[in-house]
């Protein structure tokens, strides 16, 4: 629902406050810089923002460096395929080298055998006393190495499963982060893609049900030009928590798209959807909205919700049209509400697209 115009005026704030940083620190105006406090504008990344604050706390400016390690640390385009690439390049390293030392093993146990094997057939022609003992002698040696050489690879193999243990989490937290909102920390969309298209299909194969539900802020560029996008961002955090702290661990909150939010509901009938739906407007509508940084009181926002089940012949984008076309109505209908499939203001050839 967002349009060109609306999203002309919400970047042009991030914009203009960007070129004031520009300019203010009397930077050379290229892409990069203006790209660093654009980032910086919107607040995405709280620790870029925290990043820049600290330097700038501390030397009074940002050089040339500084730039550049911020702008490789926080924005390279390639940064996250190249902690995914670096987590795979470290991990075929570490199996070399447990390769190389299960060789190195394998070797070592080889000429072991063949040393039992000459010695057992010394020890067969061996007639004197000090003969035996030799060969007694350099058997216990041979064991000796076997069991100094056995203890390397212990070793070795439990540092490198260390490793590649910490590799794992480093590797699930940049899959995390691929996969999340940056400025609401819920899912994102392509999170919300995935998992939805999985859902139906266990709702399918379990003959369970599966609801969603969509939201939009009611009124939201009104917001945004009383008080500002930045402010509008925080009120959006807001909503999200909102979201966030009605529903249970199996369903998933995300961010749809601007201002909309969607949740997937498994295993959940439309009744309880419509249920969780009317605890998230609630949530939202008794919140009193402060702005920290002046303490000026915002007044309240509202959204309004639509609700759908699935049915056995929906495909992700007639579920998904026909929960809009129940958001829709209920934006027709005074906003501030929840509206679902069967409530009779939402009208059939809205709600049956299918
Ligand atoms: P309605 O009640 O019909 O939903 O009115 P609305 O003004 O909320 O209209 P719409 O849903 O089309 O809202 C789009 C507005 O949401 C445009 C823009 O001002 C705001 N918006 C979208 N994404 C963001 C965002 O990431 N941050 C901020 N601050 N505002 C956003
Ligand atoms: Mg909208
Ligand atoms: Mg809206």
């Amino acid at each position: 629902m967002t349009g060109h115009a609306d999203e002309h005026e919400r970047t042009m704030a991030f914009c203009e406050i960007a070129l004031g940083q520009i300019k203010a620190l009397r930077q050379p105006a290229t892409p990069r810089n203006y790209e660093i406090w654009y980032a910086y504008a919107t607040g995405y990344q709280p620790s870029l923002n925290q990043k820049i604050n600290e330097t700038l706390q501390q030397s009074g400016g940002l050089s040339d460096d500084d730039l550049d390690s911020i702008y490789e640390t926080y924005l390279s385009p390639s940064r996250l395929t190249e902690r995914i690439d670096m987590v795979g390049t470290q991990v075929m390293g570490e199996i070399e080298q447990v390769m190389a030392m299960i060789d190195a093993a394998a070797g070592s146990a080889n000429s072991y055998t063949e040393s039992l094997a000459d010695m057992s057939a010394k020890l067969g022609n061996s007639k004197d006393r000090e003969g035996l003992r030799t060969i007694v002698e350099s058997l216990v040696q041979t064991a000796k190495e076997m069991e100094v050489s056995n203890q390397k690879l212990e070793e070795r193999l439990n540092a490198s499963k260390q490793e590649i243990d910490e590799l794992q989490v480093n590797l699930e937290a940049v899959r995390t982060e691929s996969l999340t909102d940056p400025l609401t920390q819920l899912a994102n969309r392509k999170y919300f893609d995935t998992t939805i298209e999985q859902a139906i299909e266990e709702a399918r194969a379990a003959n369970e049900p599966l609801s969603l539900l969509m939201t939009d802020i009611d009124h939201f560029k009104n917001f945004n030009d009383s008080f500002g996008h930045l402010t509008g961002d925080q009120v959006l955090r807001l909503v999200a928590m909102s979201v966030k702290q009605n529903v249970k661990g199996q369903d998933t909150a995300s961010r749809y798209g601007g201002e909309e939010f969607a949740v997937i509901l498994p295993n959940t009938v439309l009744r309880s959807a419509i249920t969780v739906a009317d605890h998230i407007r609630r949530a939202v509508m008794t919140k009193e909205l402060m702005k920290r940084s002046t303490g000026e009181h915002l007044g309240r926002v509202t959204i309004s919700v639509g609700v759908a089940t699935w049915r056995k012949n929906d495909t992700v984008q007639s579920l998904i049209e026909r929960t809009d076309a129940c958001l829709y109505a209920a934006k027709r209908h005074g906003r501030n509400r929840v509206m679902c499939e069967t409530d009779p203001e939402v009208t059939p050839t809205s709600a049956q697209v299918a």
